[in-house]
């Protein structure tokens, strides 16, 4: 009983302080996480657009290197064909043309167009459009301005998705020949998937694509989407209109990108590299995944020394309850509590309460137990302290003697002295009882100045002889009144007489009043007149 309800306790306060220290922990460890989460997302979003601008940077600038060598390439050529004759030209005409076509890998074609448009001369030669005259829009715009051009994406004459590009061909003295033009076929291999791969999307969703001035999508991961108008796209609107730069909100094909992105100088194409906001949200989890991970095993030592901390500093408490307990079901086995576990310091008050409570409750106790069983006057056992003893061996049957003494003509000690010393008499005559005794006999104050002594396993006659015994003592020792006092004794035995504890003192009481009788200063024993 005792025990189920102190063990309640030392689990409820061990599991208390659990609690509290593993919820602020847990606390603490979802504040930071909350708090970091934020942060750390802006800053992944500023590192992705800071890379995906400084990669479409990059690619901006290969693609203003190469447009440049292409078009310095065609100018090239367009100045080794400026003295050929259009309509008779020669096979060195058709050499020079292979030879740039081969020397790179820039175009896809390489063609010379007279005047007219007109093709004068292809390589490869399994273009076959040698002789052919071409009527798209790109070639009449090229043989209107008559200067360098480059061309929107277009379905070409021989049914390819192309881009154009020309340089003009002039003679020597001025005069107009055509233009040398050069072709990328946007939906095969070319210059641009060459330089830039045809893999384009990473693990991460990220990914390129290229656009023209007009916002038409010259390279793209998805083939399908090649010569399709992207204008409609924030971002491509922006380069159109010459800028670069990042972009943390973009749309594309419903999906949130992140983008950076560059104009190409030299074209007016632009670069745009983006990454879906997907892969923020991934790697945020990562990383609270790896947080979390980091600080399990802080958490759990924390936890264990918690739990370990909160038993040792119940255990005062549980202590003091467990003695506590007992003290309400066992008052009279009163001991201090023992307890080491001090470094708490209510629990040291507490226990201090509760020690120095226990020694006052002691000192109350004897006092109430010296007064309730001890005479005032003479300090011997009272008549309360008799019954009580008395009564314990009726429970034990143990065999004793019973002694009743009076002292003699006591009144006239009082008439004579006065009270206050027949007080004295009654004070000395205890002293005189007490030492005359050995260790195990009892003796009783019963009243006025009849005294009574239990002498226990003590048959009749040897109570008899401690009777006279003691008679003599007190006839012989020095008296306050200067006299000598005398008392006179009966004496009875249990069982040895009576089994009836009445009857044994009324047999002691008559053997007393024998003793007066018969002369006082003797002692008599009970049942011995007849
Ligand atoms: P006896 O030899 O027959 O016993 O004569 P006695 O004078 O002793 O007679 P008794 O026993 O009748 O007298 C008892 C007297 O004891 C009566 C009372 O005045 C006195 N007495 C009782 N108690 C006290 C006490 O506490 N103090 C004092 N001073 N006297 C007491
Ligand atoms: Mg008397
Ligand atoms: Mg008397």
């Amino acid at each position: 009983m005792t025990h189920s309800f102190t063990d309640k306790r030392k689990v409820g306060l061990t599991g208390l302080f659990s609690i509290i220290v593993g919820c602020s922990i847990l606390l603490t460890l979802l504040i930071s996480l909350a708090a970091s989460y934020h942060s750390q997302r802006q800053n992944l979003v500023t590192r992705t657009l800071e890379m995906d601008y400084s990669s479409a940077l990059k690619m901006s600038n290969t693609i203003d290197t190469l447009f440049l060598s292409m078009k310095s390439g065609l100018a090239a050529v367009a100045k080794q064909v400026e003295n050929a004759d259009p309509k008779h030209p020669s096979a060195a005409v058709q050499e020079q043309l292979n030879y740039f076509k081969s020397s790179n890998n820039y175009f896809n074609s390489v063609f010379w167009a007279n005047e007219n448009g007109k093709v004068v001369k292809v390589t490869p030669p399994n273009v076959n459009i040698e002789g052919v005259q071409l009527k798209t829009e790109p070639v009449k715009e090229a043989l209107e301005l008559k200067r360098p051009t480059l061309s929107v994406p277009y379905v070409g004459t021989t049914g390819r998705l192309i881009v154009l590009m020309t340089q003009p061909v002039f003679d020597a003295q001025g005069i107009y020949k055509g233009f040398i033009g050069g072709t990328i076929y946007l939906e095969e291999s070319n210059v641009l998937n060459s330089i830039f791969g045809l893999n384009t999307i990473d693990e991460t969703g990220s990914y390129f694509y290229i656009v023209d001035s007009t916002g038409k999508l010259l390279f793209h991961p998805d083939g399908k989407l090649l010569g399709e108008d992207a204008g409609s796209n924030t971002v491509v609107q922006k380069l159109s209109r010459g800028l670069s730069g990042k972009e943390e909100e973009v749309s594309s094909f419903g999906v949130q990108f992140m983008a950076g992105y560059a104009y190409v100088v030299q074209n007016g194409w632009g670069v745009v590299v983006q990454t879906p906001h997907s892969v923020v949200a991934q790697q945020q989890k990562e990383q609270a995944a790896l947080m979390i991970l980091i600080m399990i095993l802080p958490f759990l030592v924390i936890m264990a020394l918690t739990i370990v901390m909160a038993r040792r500093a119940a255990a005062p408490f549980v202590a003091l309850s467990d003695f506590a307990a007992k003290m309400a079901s066992d008052p009279d086995k009163l001991t201090a509590p023992k307890i080491r576990n001090y470094w708490i310091r209510e629990a040291e008050l507490l226990r201090k309460a509760v020690t120095s409570s226990i020694g006052t409750m002691h000192e109350r106790n004897e006092l109430l137990n010296d007064s309730a069983n001890k005479d005032a006057l003479t300090g011997l056992r009272n008549r309360r302290s008799f019954d009580e003893l008395v009564s314990s061996y009726r429970r034990t049957e143990q065999p004793f003697s019973l002694l009743i003494l009076d002292i003699d003509r006591f009144k006239s000690v009082n008439d004579t002295y006065g009270h206050q010393a027949g007080d004295e008499v009654l004070v000395f005559l205890a002293e005189v009882l007490a030492s005359s005794l050995r260790p195990g006999d009892y003796c009783f104050r019963f009243g006025g100045e009849e005294f009574v002594v239990v002498l226990p396993g003590t048959g009749l006659d040897s109570s008899y002889e401690a009777a006279e015994r003691i008679r003599r003592n007190v006839e012989h020792s020095k008296s306050p009144i200067g006299r000598p006092v005398t008392v006179s004794a009966g004496c009875a035995a249990y069982p040895q007489q009576t089994s009836d504890f009445e009857m044994l003192f009324q047999l002691a009481d008559k053997a007393l009043y024998r003793a007066k009788e018969n002369g006082r200063n003797r002692t008599e024993k009970a049942g011995t007149e007849t």
